[in-house]
């Protein structure tokens, strides 16, 4: 149920709360976004990898 991650500690000195930075696989980018399903702001790709 679930989702266990270790890096679930706070990170205040990242700047916006709750963004996390996201590289896009298909158009290079790197782009800010939170929730579940990220997608590519440029491209709407699903391929992209957390930083
Ligand atoms: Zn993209």
């Amino acid at each position: 149920m679930c989702l266990v991650d270790s890096s679930t500690s706070i990170d205040i000195a990242s700047g916006e709360l709750g963004a996390t930075e996201y590289y896009c696989n298909e158009c290079k980018s790197k782009f800010k976004a939170f929730g579940k399903k990220i997608r590519c702001p440029g491209c709407m790709s699903t391929n992209v990898k957390k930083l």
